[in-house]
Protein backbone atom coordinates (compact mmCIF):
# COMPACT_ATOMS: atom_id res chain seq x y z
CA UNK A 1 0.00 0.00 0.00
CA UNK A 2 1.47 3.47 -0.83
CA UNK A 3 1.99 5.46 2.53
CA UNK A 4 2.51 8.59 1.01
CA UNK A 5 2.47 11.38 3.89
CA UNK A 6 -0.82 13.19 2.35
CA UNK A 7 0.18 16.97 4.10
CA UNK A 8 3.04 16.70 1.16
CA UNK A 9 0.21 16.77 -1.66
CA UNK A 10 -1.39 20.16 -0.29
CA UNK A 11 -4.65 20.84 -2.41
CA UNK A 12 -4.27 18.37 -5.00
CA UNK A 13 -3.54 14.51 -4.37
CA UNK A 14 -2.80 13.07 -7.72
CA UNK A 15 -1.70 16.16 -9.36
CA UNK A 16 0.01 14.54 -12.00
CA UNK A 17 -2.64 13.15 -13.62
CA UNK A 18 -5.62 15.48 -12.92
CA UNK A 19 -3.44 18.20 -14.78
CA UNK A 20 -1.61 16.59 -17.44
CA UNK A 21 -2.20 17.20 -20.83
CA UNK A 22 -4.83 15.25 -22.86
CA UNK A 23 -2.25 13.99 -24.88
CA UNK A 24 -0.46 12.52 -22.24
CA UNK A 25 -3.58 11.29 -20.04
CA UNK A 26 -4.58 9.06 -23.77
CA UNK A 27 -1.10 7.67 -24.18
CA UNK A 28 -1.30 6.36 -20.48
CA UNK A 29 -4.69 4.74 -20.98
CA UNK A 30 -3.41 3.22 -24.65
CA UNK A 31 -0.89 1.52 -22.95
CA UNK A 32 -2.72 0.12 -20.04
CA UNK A 33 -5.69 -0.57 -21.89
CA UNK A 34 -3.38 -2.68 -24.06
CA UNK A 35 -1.82 -4.23 -21.16
CA UNK A 36 -5.61 -5.24 -19.94
CA UNK A 37 -6.88 -6.70 -22.96
CA UNK A 38 -3.26 -9.24 -22.93
CA UNK A 39 -3.82 -9.69 -19.12
CA UNK A 40 -7.48 -10.43 -19.25
CA UNK A 41 -7.12 -12.62 -22.28
CA UNK A 42 -4.46 -14.90 -21.01
CA UNK A 43 -5.95 -14.88 -17.04
CA UNK A 44 -9.29 -15.07 -17.32
CA UNK A 45 -11.44 -18.05 -19.07
CA UNK A 46 -14.49 -15.51 -19.57
CA UNK A 47 -12.47 -13.04 -21.36
CA UNK A 48 -10.69 -15.21 -23.61
CA UNK A 49 -13.85 -17.12 -24.46
CA UNK A 50 -14.89 -13.61 -25.59
CA UNK A 51 -12.43 -12.88 -27.11
CA UNK A 52 -12.46 -15.98 -29.65
CA UNK A 53 -15.72 -15.75 -30.26
CA UNK A 54 -15.18 -12.44 -31.52
CA UNK A 55 -12.25 -13.43 -33.82
CA UNK A 56 -10.31 -10.80 -31.76
CA UNK A 57 -6.83 -11.39 -30.79
CA UNK A 58 -5.61 -9.61 -27.93
CA UNK A 59 -2.36 -8.40 -29.67
CA UNK A 60 -4.31 -6.18 -31.58
CA UNK A 61 -5.34 -4.35 -28.96
CA UNK A 62 -2.95 -1.25 -29.00
CA UNK A 63 -4.96 1.30 -27.24
CA UNK A 64 -8.69 3.25 -26.48
CA UNK A 65 -9.45 2.97 -29.93
CA UNK A 66 -8.85 -0.40 -30.34
CA UNK A 67 -11.01 -1.44 -27.72
CA UNK A 68 -14.43 -1.02 -30.77
CA UNK A 69 -13.38 -4.99 -31.48
CA UNK A 70 -13.51 -6.38 -28.40
CA UNK A 71 -17.34 -7.55 -27.19
CA UNK A 72 -18.61 -5.98 -23.53
CA UNK A 73 -19.55 -7.60 -20.76
CA UNK A 74 -22.42 -6.85 -19.13
CA UNK A 75 -23.70 -7.64 -15.47
CA UNK A 76 -26.45 -10.05 -16.97
CA UNK A 77 -23.28 -12.05 -18.82
CA UNK A 78 -21.49 -12.02 -15.50
CA UNK A 79 -24.90 -13.22 -13.73
CA UNK A 80 -24.99 -16.45 -16.05
CA UNK A 81 -21.30 -16.61 -15.96
CA UNK A 82 -21.39 -16.79 -11.89
CA UNK A 83 -24.38 -19.34 -12.06
CA UNK A 84 -22.85 -21.89 -14.17
CA UNK A 85 -19.60 -21.84 -12.84
CA UNK A 86 -19.75 -20.46 -9.28
CA UNK A 87 -18.65 -18.78 -7.81
CA UNK A 88 -17.00 -16.23 -9.78
CA UNK A 89 -17.70 -17.65 -13.38
CA UNK A 90 -14.11 -17.30 -15.18
CA UNK A 91 -13.38 -14.15 -14.66
CA UNK A 92 -10.74 -14.26 -11.78
CA UNK A 93 -6.87 -13.74 -13.09
CA UNK A 94 -5.79 -15.70 -10.03
CA UNK A 95 -6.61 -18.89 -8.16
CA UNK A 96 -9.02 -18.14 -5.31
CA UNK A 97 -6.66 -19.91 -3.12
CA UNK A 98 -3.80 -17.48 -4.00
CA UNK A 99 -5.64 -15.16 -3.32
CA UNK A 100 -7.01 -16.03 -0.15
CA UNK A 101 -3.64 -16.72 1.17
CA UNK A 102 -2.63 -13.24 0.84
CA UNK A 103 -5.91 -12.05 2.71
CA UNK A 104 -8.16 -10.91 -0.01
CA UNK A 105 -11.52 -8.77 -0.07
CA UNK A 106 -14.50 -10.13 -1.19
CA UNK A 107 -17.71 -7.64 -2.45
CA UNK A 108 -20.57 -8.07 -4.24
CA UNK A 109 -23.05 -5.42 -6.24
CA UNK A 110 -25.73 -4.48 -4.32
CA UNK A 111 -28.68 -6.65 -5.34
CA UNK A 112 -30.96 -3.62 -6.48
CA UNK A 113 -31.58 -4.91 -9.69
CA UNK A 114 -31.84 -8.64 -8.98
CA UNK A 115 -29.53 -11.70 -8.06
CA UNK A 116 -26.21 -9.96 -6.95
CA UNK A 117 -22.69 -10.37 -8.79
CA UNK A 118 -19.56 -11.36 -6.77
CA UNK A 119 -15.84 -10.43 -6.82
CA UNK A 120 -12.57 -11.01 -5.11
CA UNK A 121 -9.29 -9.55 -5.02
CA UNK A 122 -6.00 -9.27 -2.75
CA UNK A 123 -5.67 -6.81 -0.05
CA UNK A 124 -3.15 -5.57 -1.95
CA UNK A 125 -5.18 -4.40 -4.87
CA UNK A 126 -7.67 -3.18 -2.87
CA UNK A 127 -5.90 -0.76 -1.30
CA UNK A 128 -3.62 0.21 -4.37
CA UNK A 129 -6.42 0.97 -6.49
CA UNK A 130 -9.93 1.12 -4.54
CA UNK A 131 -8.59 2.74 -1.22
CA UNK A 132 -6.24 5.02 -3.48
CA UNK A 133 -9.33 6.02 -5.64
CA UNK A 134 -11.30 6.87 -2.61
CA UNK A 135 -8.63 8.99 -0.94
CA UNK A 136 -8.25 11.15 -4.55
CA UNK A 137 -12.37 11.56 -4.08
CA UNK A 138 -12.71 12.66 -0.59
CA UNK A 139 -9.56 15.02 -1.27
CA UNK A 140 -11.43 16.65 -4.14
CA UNK A 141 -14.18 17.35 -2.01
CA UNK A 142 -11.84 19.29 0.36
CA UNK A 143 -12.13 17.09 3.00
CA UNK A 144 -8.43 17.43 4.70
CA UNK A 145 -6.73 15.09 7.51
CA UNK A 146 -8.72 15.53 10.78
CA UNK A 147 -12.24 15.50 9.45
CA UNK A 148 -14.98 13.89 10.00
CA UNK A 149 -17.15 11.94 7.79
CA UNK A 150 -20.65 10.75 8.74
CA UNK A 151 -21.34 7.70 6.50
CA UNK A 152 -24.93 6.04 5.58
CA UNK A 153 -24.07 3.16 3.40
CA UNK A 154 -23.91 -0.13 4.57
CA UNK A 155 -20.65 -2.11 5.66
CA UNK A 156 -22.02 -5.48 4.06
CA UNK A 157 -20.69 -7.42 1.14
CA UNK A 158 -21.18 -4.38 -1.15
CA UNK A 159 -17.91 -2.60 -1.43
CA UNK A 160 -18.63 1.58 -1.12
CA UNK A 161 -18.98 1.84 2.04
CA UNK A 162 -15.53 -0.44 2.91
CA UNK A 163 -13.55 1.75 0.56
CA UNK A 164 -15.04 5.10 2.45
CA UNK A 165 -14.15 4.29 5.78
CA UNK A 166 -10.54 2.97 4.99
CA UNK A 167 -10.07 5.66 2.58
CA UNK A 168 -11.27 8.11 5.89
CA UNK A 169 -8.75 6.29 7.84
CA UNK A 170 -5.89 6.02 5.65
CA UNK A 171 -6.33 9.88 4.98
CA UNK A 172 -6.09 10.86 9.19
CA UNK A 173 -10.01 11.36 9.00
CA UNK A 174 -12.39 10.34 12.02
CA UNK A 175 -15.16 8.63 10.32
CA UNK A 176 -18.89 7.03 12.13
CA UNK A 177 -20.25 4.56 10.17
CA UNK A 178 -23.80 4.73 10.66
CA UNK A 179 -25.84 2.97 7.61
CA UNK A 180 -28.34 -0.31 8.31
CA UNK A 181 -29.31 -1.01 10.60
CA UNK A 182 -29.66 1.79 12.71
CA UNK A 183 -33.15 4.14 12.34
CA UNK A 184 -33.18 7.45 10.74
CA UNK A 185 -34.32 8.77 14.73
CA UNK A 186 -31.24 7.20 16.21
CA UNK A 187 -28.82 8.65 12.91
CA UNK A 188 -29.54 11.95 13.84
CA UNK A 189 -29.71 11.91 17.58
CA UNK A 190 -25.82 10.63 16.61
CA UNK A 191 -25.05 13.75 13.95
CA UNK A 192 -26.39 16.15 16.90
CA UNK A 193 -23.96 14.22 19.05
CA UNK A 194 -20.49 13.75 17.13
CA UNK A 195 -21.18 16.81 14.84
CA UNK A 196 -19.56 15.10 11.51
CA UNK A 197 -18.57 18.27 9.12
CA UNK A 198 -19.49 15.92 6.24
CA UNK A 199 -22.30 13.19 5.53
CA UNK A 200 -22.52 10.65 2.57
CA UNK A 201 -25.63 9.21 1.23
CA UNK A 202 -27.80 8.94 -1.56
CA UNK A 203 -30.03 11.87 -2.53
CA UNK A 204 -33.07 10.86 -1.73
CA UNK A 205 -31.46 9.71 1.55
CA UNK A 206 -29.72 13.09 2.19
CA UNK A 207 -33.34 14.70 2.07
CA UNK A 208 -35.28 12.31 4.25
CA UNK A 209 -32.74 12.86 6.92
CA UNK A 210 -33.03 16.40 7.52
CA UNK A 211 -36.81 15.48 7.01
CA UNK A 212 -36.39 12.82 10.22
CA UNK A 213 -34.14 15.81 12.06
CA UNK A 214 -36.52 18.21 11.65
CA UNK A 215 -39.67 16.18 13.09
CA UNK A 216 -37.45 15.12 15.75
CA UNK A 217 -36.81 19.12 16.75
CA UNK A 218 -33.60 19.11 15.71
CA UNK A 219 -33.05 21.79 13.19
CA UNK A 220 -30.67 20.12 10.02
CA UNK A 221 -28.85 23.95 10.04
CA UNK A 222 -27.52 23.57 13.62
CA UNK A 223 -25.85 20.12 13.33
CA UNK A 224 -23.03 22.24 11.56
CA UNK A 225 -22.89 20.10 8.78
CA UNK A 226 -20.56 21.65 6.02
CA UNK A 227 -20.74 19.05 3.05
CA UNK A 228 -22.59 16.49 1.93
CA UNK A 229 -21.67 13.71 -0.63
CA UNK A 230 -24.34 11.82 -2.36
CA UNK A 231 -24.10 8.80 -4.81
CA UNK A 232 -26.09 6.04 -5.80
CA UNK A 233 -28.60 7.88 -7.61
CA UNK A 234 -28.11 10.52 -10.82
CA UNK A 235 -28.37 14.11 -9.09
CA UNK A 236 -31.26 16.49 -10.76
CA UNK A 237 -30.60 20.27 -10.25
CA UNK A 238 -33.50 20.73 -8.12
CA UNK A 239 -32.73 17.56 -5.83
CA UNK A 240 -28.85 19.28 -5.65
CA UNK A 241 -30.51 22.35 -4.28
CA UNK A 242 -33.38 20.79 -2.35
CA UNK A 243 -30.50 19.00 -0.55
CA UNK A 244 -28.52 22.23 -0.08
CA UNK A 245 -31.38 24.25 1.69
CA UNK A 246 -31.88 21.31 4.14
CA UNK A 247 -28.76 21.18 5.08
CA UNK A 248 -27.79 24.71 4.68
CA UNK A 249 -24.31 23.47 3.09
CA UNK A 250 -24.84 25.63 0.00
CA UNK A 251 -22.39 25.21 -2.75
CA UNK A 252 -20.90 22.28 -1.15
CA UNK A 253 -23.56 19.37 -2.27
CA UNK A 254 -21.07 16.91 -3.88
CA UNK A 255 -22.18 14.60 -6.35
CA UNK A 256 -20.26 11.28 -6.42
CA UNK A 257 -20.35 8.12 -8.79
CA UNK A 258 -19.01 4.45 -8.02
CA UNK A 259 -19.65 1.34 -9.81
CA UNK A 260 -19.24 -2.30 -7.87
CA UNK A 261 -18.84 -4.58 -11.23
CA UNK A 262 -15.52 -1.97 -12.71
CA UNK A 263 -14.02 -2.10 -9.16
CA UNK A 264 -15.69 0.30 -7.92
CA UNK A 265 -14.67 3.12 -10.83
CA UNK A 266 -15.02 6.59 -8.34
CA UNK A 267 -15.34 9.76 -9.77
CA UNK A 268 -16.39 13.14 -8.06
CA UNK A 269 -17.08 16.59 -8.50
CA UNK A 270 -14.50 19.09 -8.15
CA UNK A 271 -16.00 22.68 -6.14
CA UNK A 272 -16.96 23.43 -9.48
CA UNK A 273 -19.62 20.97 -9.82
CA UNK A 274 -19.88 20.72 -13.68
CA UNK A 275 -19.36 17.20 -13.90
CA UNK A 276 -17.55 14.32 -12.07
CA UNK A 277 -13.95 14.23 -12.68
CA UNK A 278 -12.60 10.54 -13.82
CA UNK A 279 -9.48 9.03 -12.02
CA UNK A 280 -8.00 8.25 -15.89
CA UNK A 281 -5.01 6.92 -14.48
CA UNK A 282 -7.10 4.02 -12.70
CA UNK A 283 -10.32 3.64 -14.78
CA UNK A 284 -11.06 4.18 -18.93
CA UNK A 285 -14.90 6.04 -19.27
CA UNK A 286 -15.86 5.82 -22.67
CA UNK A 287 -19.51 6.39 -23.69
CA UNK A 288 -21.26 4.64 -26.64
CA UNK A 289 -24.49 4.54 -28.79
CA UNK A 290 -27.10 2.73 -25.82
CA UNK A 291 -28.53 0.68 -28.44
CA UNK A 292 -25.23 0.03 -30.48
CA UNK A 293 -21.64 -0.10 -30.16
CA UNK A 294 -19.84 3.08 -31.81
CA UNK A 295 -19.04 5.30 -29.13
CA UNK A 296 -21.20 9.10 -29.15
CA UNK A 297 -19.28 12.44 -29.60
CA UNK A 298 -18.13 15.08 -26.30
CA UNK A 299 -21.30 15.95 -24.96
CA UNK A 300 -23.84 13.53 -26.22
CA UNK A 301 -25.53 11.19 -24.47
CA UNK A 302 -25.16 7.46 -24.40
CA UNK A 303 -24.18 4.40 -22.00
CA UNK A 304 -21.17 4.38 -20.14
CA UNK A 305 -18.63 2.02 -20.90
CA UNK A 306 -15.89 1.57 -18.06
CA UNK A 307 -12.27 -0.07 -18.19
CA UNK A 308 -9.96 -0.28 -14.45
CA UNK A 309 -6.75 0.48 -15.49
CA UNK A 310 -5.52 -1.27 -12.93
CA UNK A 311 -7.17 -4.14 -11.90
CA UNK A 312 -5.08 -7.66 -11.90
CA UNK A 313 -6.74 -10.21 -9.58
CA UNK A 314 -10.45 -10.06 -11.17
CA UNK A 315 -11.15 -9.11 -14.84
CA UNK A 316 -14.99 -7.30 -13.80
CA UNK A 317 -14.08 -4.40 -14.84
CA UNK A 318 -12.97 -4.49 -18.63
CA UNK A 319 -14.69 -3.24 -21.40
CA UNK A 320 -18.08 -3.30 -19.02
CA UNK A 321 -21.47 -1.65 -19.94
CA UNK A 322 -22.72 -0.55 -17.21
CA UNK A 323 -26.45 1.00 -17.99
CA UNK A 324 -26.02 4.31 -16.88
CA UNK A 325 -26.76 6.61 -19.41
CA UNK A 326 -23.97 9.61 -19.59
CA UNK A 327 -22.67 12.31 -21.30
CA UNK A 328 -18.67 13.13 -20.81
CA UNK A 329 -16.43 16.32 -22.09
CA UNK A 330 -12.31 16.50 -22.17
CA UNK A 331 -12.66 20.27 -21.89
CA UNK A 332 -10.33 21.31 -19.16
CA UNK A 333 -12.62 22.22 -15.52
CA UNK A 334 -12.35 25.83 -14.14
CA UNK A 335 -10.52 24.21 -11.29
CA UNK A 336 -7.57 23.71 -13.02
CA UNK A 337 -8.13 19.73 -13.79
CA UNK A 338 -7.93 18.30 -17.24
CA UNK A 339 -9.05 14.66 -16.63
CA UNK A 340 -12.51 13.95 -18.54
CA UNK A 341 -15.46 14.74 -16.59
CA UNK A 342 -18.80 12.94 -16.77
CA UNK A 343 -22.74 13.46 -16.24
CA UNK A 344 -24.99 10.60 -15.64
CA UNK A 345 -28.52 11.06 -16.15
CA UNK A 346 -30.03 7.69 -15.54
CA UNK A 347 -30.27 4.66 -15.48
CA UNK A 348 -30.91 3.08 -18.53
CA UNK A 349 -33.43 0.91 -17.35
CA UNK A 350 -34.89 3.79 -15.47
CA UNK A 351 -36.49 4.96 -18.80
CA UNK A 352 -39.87 4.37 -19.44
CA UNK A 353 -41.78 5.34 -22.82
CA UNK A 354 -44.99 6.59 -22.33
CA UNK A 355 -47.27 6.99 -26.00
CA UNK A 356 -43.71 7.26 -27.48
CA UNK A 357 -42.53 9.97 -25.22
CA UNK A 358 -39.51 8.50 -22.75
CA UNK A 359 -40.04 9.55 -19.57
CA UNK A 360 -36.74 9.61 -16.52
CA UNK A 361 -37.50 9.82 -13.25
CA UNK A 362 -35.23 12.55 -12.76
CA UNK A 363 -37.14 14.91 -14.91
CA UNK A 364 -40.34 14.78 -12.94
CA UNK A 365 -38.00 14.59 -9.74
CA UNK A 366 -36.44 17.99 -11.37
CA UNK A 367 -39.22 19.69 -11.44
CA UNK A 368 -41.38 18.57 -7.68
CA UNK A 369 -38.06 19.63 -6.14
CA UNK A 370 -38.19 23.03 -7.44
CA UNK A 371 -41.93 23.52 -6.64
CA UNK A 372 -43.05 24.54 -2.89
CA UNK A 373 -45.39 22.78 -0.77
CA UNK A 374 -44.65 19.44 -1.91
CA UNK A 375 -42.64 17.19 0.25
CA UNK A 376 -40.11 15.42 -1.43
CA UNK A 377 -41.00 11.78 -1.89
CA UNK A 378 -43.12 10.70 -4.68
CA UNK A 379 -44.32 7.90 -6.81
CA UNK A 380 -44.76 7.12 -10.86
CA UNK A 381 -47.51 5.03 -11.34
CA UNK A 382 -48.30 3.54 -14.72
CA UNK A 383 -51.53 2.04 -15.72
CA UNK A 384 -52.61 1.25 -19.03
CA UNK A 385 -56.48 2.85 -20.14
CA UNK A 386 -58.24 1.28 -22.77
CA UNK A 387 -55.06 0.83 -25.21
CA UNK A 388 -53.60 3.77 -23.57
CA UNK A 389 -50.84 3.91 -20.69
CA UNK A 390 -51.27 6.70 -18.29
CA UNK A 391 -48.61 7.89 -15.88
CA UNK A 392 -49.85 9.50 -12.60
CA UNK A 393 -47.47 11.38 -10.51
CA UNK A 394 -48.25 10.89 -6.76
CA UNK A 395 -47.37 13.43 -3.82
CA UNK A 396 -47.72 14.41 -0.63
CA UNK A 397 -48.65 17.89 0.24
CA UNK A 398 -46.24 19.31 2.92
CA UNK A 399 -48.70 19.22 6.28
CA UNK A 400 -49.32 22.94 6.84
CA UNK A 401 -50.66 23.45 3.27
CA UNK A 402 -54.76 23.54 3.38
CA UNK A 403 -56.87 21.88 0.75
CA UNK A 404 -58.01 24.93 -0.88
CA UNK A 405 -54.37 25.55 -2.65
CA UNK A 406 -54.23 21.31 -3.79
CA UNK A 407 -55.63 22.34 -6.60
CA UNK A 408 -53.51 25.26 -7.95
CA UNK A 409 -50.21 23.12 -7.28
CA UNK A 410 -51.81 20.03 -9.20
CA UNK A 411 -52.24 22.51 -12.15
CA UNK A 412 -48.66 23.84 -12.06
CA UNK A 413 -47.12 20.70 -12.37
CA UNK A 414 -49.42 19.37 -14.67
CA UNK A 415 -48.31 22.14 -17.15
CA UNK A 416 -44.95 22.04 -16.62
CA UNK A 417 -44.60 18.24 -16.63
CA UNK A 418 -46.38 18.33 -20.37
CA UNK A 419 -44.16 21.31 -21.43
CA UNK A 420 -40.82 19.03 -19.97
CA UNK A 421 -42.36 15.74 -21.89
CA UNK A 422 -43.61 17.81 -25.19
CA UNK A 423 -46.89 17.34 -24.73
CA UNK A 424 -47.66 14.17 -22.82
CA UNK A 425 -50.53 14.30 -20.22
CA UNK A 426 -49.16 13.27 -16.61
CA UNK A 427 -51.56 13.58 -13.80
CA UNK A 428 -50.98 14.22 -10.15
CA UNK A 429 -52.30 13.13 -6.97
CA UNK A 430 -51.98 14.11 -3.74
CA UNK A 431 -52.06 11.68 -0.81
CA UNK A 432 -52.06 12.60 3.26
CA UNK A 433 -48.91 13.51 4.27
CA UNK A 434 -45.90 10.61 5.40
CA UNK A 435 -48.42 8.04 3.29
CA UNK A 436 -45.54 7.24 0.94
CA UNK A 437 -42.83 4.84 2.61
CA UNK A 438 -39.74 6.53 2.48
CA UNK A 439 -36.08 5.11 1.11
CA UNK A 440 -32.80 4.65 3.47
CA UNK A 441 -30.93 3.36 0.40
CA UNK A 442 -31.55 3.79 -3.30
CA UNK A 443 -35.04 4.65 -4.06
CA UNK A 444 -37.46 2.93 -6.74
CA UNK A 445 -40.42 5.34 -7.51
CA UNK A 446 -42.20 3.61 -10.83
CA UNK A 447 -44.96 1.37 -9.82
CA UNK A 448 -45.75 -0.39 -13.08
CA UNK A 449 -49.20 -1.44 -13.25
CA UNK A 450 -49.36 -2.54 -17.00
ZN1 LIG B 1 -13.05 20.50 -11.82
Amino acid sequence: MDKRNVTTHPGNWSRWIDTADRKRIRAVQDQKVSRQARWVYTNSSYWREKFDEANCLPSAISGVDDLTAVPFATKAEYRTAQSERPPYGGLLCRSREDLYESGAFVWETSGTTGEPVQFLCSQNEYFRVDVEATCRILWTTGLRPGDTVAMFWPLTLWAVGHGIVDAARELGMTVFPLGPSYSSEYRVEKLAAYQPSTIMTTPSYALRLAEVASENGFDPHALDVERVIVSGEPLPDGTRTAIAEAWGVSERVFNYYGLSEAFNCRSIECEEHDGMHVLEDLYLCQVVDPDGRDPVSEGETGELVVTALEQRDIASGFHYRTGDLARFTDDPCACGRTTRRIKIESRKDDMKTIRGVNVFPQAIESIIRKTDSVADEFRLVLEQVGSLDRLTVVLEPEADLSEEHYESIQDQLERDFEKAFGGLTVMVEFVAPETLERFDFKADRWVDKR
